[in-house]
């Protein structure tokens, strides 16, 4: 398993934060040819540059961050 904190989905053009994704965001549905893990934001935000970044934060994880919900899988 991946230990890093941040999950692209280049399918869904979409990225997680797995400190405080849920359900929701089927994480555990992702096929792994599609995933690419980042230890920060910013590297996911401006993957593959910061010009013309391929996905965008998961509304889900985004709303979780600004209540503090933490995902009760989530490891430190
Ligand atoms: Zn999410």
């Amino acid at each position: 398993m991946e230990n890093k904190r941040f999950l692209l989905n280049t399918n869904s053009k979409k990225f997680h934060d797995l400190k405080y994704s849920d359900g929701r965001c089927k994480i555990s549905d992702m096929s792994d040819s599609y995933k690419i893990s980042f230890d920060t934001y910013t590297e996911a935000a401006e993957y593959p540059d910061k010009e013309s970044p391929l996905a965008k934060f998961c509304t889900i994880c985004q709303k979780n961050k600004a209540k503090n919900k933490i995902s009760p899988y989530f490891k430190d």
